[in-house]
């Protein structure tokens, strides 16, 4: 069980100044470590379908001429295979470049050396956090290059701007590096920075080890986050069986944020609102401002302050929520929503004369706006959290057609997002669109009998289906 805690760091003056140096540093060596990846993914790729018309700038012999063909390691390694004898030993040569390929992360891993070299400030470091960032670098190039199981990958990595490059990480924390200093004040020890005076309010629970402790920039000042785990704890799922009296299907919406099959409309609240028109006059009054002037900077502080309380509002009402609706039943269904998919923008149509047409995107701007606004997808992880700590259960089922089919007969009613009201006309069924999705969902999902078994309208469909060629003689 892996778990994440977050806690405010009150750094000493000296401190502070390290760890703001320090994350400028990683920020910079990122950013060098991505361009050194891109220029070579530049200059070794050819679209399929063109010749291009602009080269590479780097030829690629530069790159590789930068490359050594060999590590040699410099120390035994510590891993030992069945027989006692060590897998890795120092001497050891291995090449850098595999069939043209380069292994950059070794590569990369091995360059530090040079950078210290070159750049004596990143000897102030801690070896592992700088470490940290060409393994940050390489997972941002695998989310590029690698496509995910949907066969989808992330759009071209971006350099990071000072404000958009906000962590580090100590790979190798433990419980050890939390301790209490001489005036007895809790404290992380975070090597080469020192005890860090922290707020400790919420203790590490007993059997769980510290991992990764990462340091975070937020608007009002610096955050450590820990990642904690406890390898005796499995992610336990409960065991229970659903039945109609101890679940409920949920439906999750833009005009109510939730609608129960118990019938309850669950909107959301106004305080949000009121934030966001705060916010957006905040914003108005930015906009006149001269840009990097000091009244500027105030009121952009401002607003970064108002962002985090926005954010931290609608996380506290959505823990509630969570719990509010586990109150009175024991399994939730849900849909499974894969809001990536929601918010991606509709692809561009070309009409015969080469001019673009309208593709829906300004229309559908408005909606995807509001979808992240719901942020729907923490909320998931939000209700399943929760269920895990109560030992309920979270059920998702398939979305397709639940906004389309009735739930009492299962007959398709088509209706366009407007049409807000769902009329039967097989089985006479009346109510609000939303309430017969949630009703269904709980339906479609009391189905299901496996852990991973996702259940849809169509095996409701083929079930009743079956039941009722049962019936009959
Ligand atoms: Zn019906």
């Amino acid at each position: 069980m892996l778990l994440k805690y977050k806690y405010k760091l009150k750094p000493h003056k000296r401190q502070a100044v390290i760890i703001s140096n320090w994350l400028e540093m990683a920020r910079k060596q990122y950013n060098y470590r991505l361009a050194e990846r891109l220029n070579w993914f530049e200059a070794t790729r050819t679209p399929v379908s063109a010749c291009p018309l602009n080269v590479s700038v780097v030829p690629v012999e530069r790159i590789y001429q930068n490359i050594p063909e060999f590590r040699v390691q410099t120390r035994d390694g510590r891993k030992k295979d069945s027989n006692g004898n060590l897998i890795t030993r120092k001497g050891d040569k291995y090449p850098n470049i595999i069939n043209g390929y380069v292994v950059w992360e070794t590569v990369q891993l091995a360059n530090l050396a040079q950078t210290k070299k070159l750049f004596p400030e990143y000897k102030s470091m801690h070896s592992q956090v700088l470490q940290d960032v060409i393994q940050r670098v390489q997972t941002t190039m695998d989310n590029f290059t690698k496509p995910d199981k949907n066969g989808k990958t992330t759009g071209r990595p971006k350099f990071k701007g000072r404000h958009y490059y906000n962590s580090f990480s100590y790979p190798q924390l433990s419980n050890a590096n939390i301790v209490k200093n001489a005036n007895g004040r809790f404290c992380i020890n975070l090597p080469k920075i020192g005890l860090v005076p922290f707020v400790y309010n919420r203790s590490i629970p007993i059997g769980f080890k510290v991992k990764i402790g990462t340091v975070i920039r937020a608007a009002d000042g610096w955050y450590i986050s820990l990642t904690i785990e406890d390898k005796a704890v499995p992610l336990r799922r409960a065991e229970i069986q659903p039945t109609e009296d101890n679940s409920k299907g949920i439906d999750l919406g833009l005009l109510h944020y939730a609608v129960t099959s118990d019938g309850e409309f669950i909107e959301v609240p106004k305080f949000f609102r009121k934030s966001e028109h705060r916010l957006s006059k905040l914003q108005l009054r930015l906009a006149k401002k001269l840009k990097h002037s000091k009244s500027w900077k105030i009121l952009k502080a401002k607003i970064a302050k108002l962002h985090q309380l926005i954010a931290r509002q609608r996380l506290d009402w959505q823990f509630k929520l969570a719990y509010h609706l586990f109150n009175d039943c024991q399994v939730i269904f849900l849909e499974d929503l894969l809001l990536a998919n929601l918010v991606r923008r509709c692809k561009a149509k070309l009409g015969d004369n080469g001019q673009f047409l309208p593709n829906g995107q300004s229309a559908n701007s408005g909606l995807n706006k509001s979808l992240q606004d719901a942020a729907f997808g923490k909320f998931v992880q939000v209700l399943e959290y929760v269920a895990w700590k109560l030992g309920k259960r979270i059920i998702k089922v398939d979305p397709k057609g639940t906004s389309q089919h009735c739930w009492e007969c299962l007959n398709k009613v088509s209706k366009s997002l407007s049409e807000r009201w769902h009329s039967c006309p097989k089985c006479g069924q009346e109510l609000d669109r939303d309430y017969n999705s949630a009703l269904l969902i709980q339906k479609i999902g009391l189905l299901s009998t496996q852990e991973e078994d996702i259940t849809s309208v169509k095996t409701a469909v083929s079930f009743s289906l079956a039941e009722e060629s049962r019936a009959l003689p």
